[in-house]
């Protein structure tokens, strides 16, 4: 059976079928899930029960796998429950059992229910991003993506003309203040140190035009802290409108690829008690380019 995309209902998201992600895929089949992002930059793969390595060979069809010395979260090494290559957005402890309500590992989980854009406080943010469901809550729990692209292009005149050549900082500081997630160490703010990007930035292989937004932004240089937090509030608020937005219910074995260059997206809440077990792996980008 051929590869194929097609939109899902009133979304900009696509859904890929008649492709099997366990194995090794082809240079045709790569070639068509790239053309796919860039259309949708948010695809969809259904029934792919993936192993860890079987997600990390899938990855690395599309790029290399970001790494970083410096901790993204703030968990040391020896303390993951997963191996190297493959990121842990579980609620789950290195045992296994589902952590406690007051683990700041949880704290800094709980940061990604607001909208945000992969490794935004990275000087390199994310390219892909690919989350694969393994256990699924029963209730709750969707993945919510906005179109960046669509949100820019919906802007007026005169705002597209304000925020033209605007740039932001971004930290993991400014993401965490926001929930209240203020008891950082001195080595985590260090470790946090914000960085600048464009708040309007063009996607290098389209040339579309998005909004670069994400809760790590916190300022904007040149305005004061209270103006740019408002108006940073006030275009995530326009980009966020249900019309810019796919809501992906999960199930087990579904696989989500989105294009962090192009969107936005956010966790959603689920029920505490229940296993979520889903896990990230990540394509490093390159520093945004203005539009
Ligand atoms: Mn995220």
């Amino acid at each position: 059976m051929a590869i194929s995309i097609r939109p899902l209902p009133d979304s900009f998201a696509g859904e890929v079928s008649g492709l099997d992600i366990t194995r090794p895929i082809d240079r045709t089949d790569v070639a068509a899930i790239e053309a796919g992002m860039n259309a949708h930059a948010v695809l969809v793969f259904r029934d792919q029960h993936l192993t860890d390595e079987q997600q990390i060979a899938f990855t690395l069809n599309f790029g290399e796998l970001e790494s970083y010395k410096s901790p993204g979260h703030i968990r040391k090494r020896e303390d993951h429950r997963l191996g190297p290559g493959i990121a842990d957005f579980s609620n789950l402890d290195r045992q296994g059992n589902i952590m406690s309500a007051d683990d700041r590992v949880w704290f800094f989980k709980l940061g990604d229910r607001l909208w945000h854009s992969d490794s935004s406080f990275r000087p390199a943010p994310a390219k892909y991003s690919l989350l694969s469901g393994r256990v699924i809550p029963s209730w709750g729990a969707n993945t919510e993506f906005a179109d960046m692209r669509a949100a820019y292009d919906a802007l007026d005149e005169r705002t597209k003309a304000e925020v033209a050549d605007l740039i932001c900082e971004h930290s993991l500081v400014y993401s965490r203040e926001a929930i209240g997630f203020v008891d950082l160490t001195t080595e985590e703010i260090a470790a946090f140190a914000p960085v600048r990007h464009p708040l309007v930035r063009r996607h290098p292989v389209t040339g579309r035009p998005s909004l670069f937004l994400s809760a790590h932004a916190g300022a904007i240089v040149g305005w004061t802290v209270p103006e740019a937090r408002v108006f940073l509030r006030d275009l995530t608020e326009h980009a966020t409108q249900r019309e810019f937005v796919y809501s992906h219910a999960w199930k087990p074995g579904d696989l989500v690829m989105w294009d962090n260059r192009a969107t936005m997206h956010r966790a959603r809440r689920f029920d505490h008690r229940e296993v979520r077990d889903v896990r990230r792996t990540t394509l490093a980008g390159q520093p945004p380019v203005r539009a």
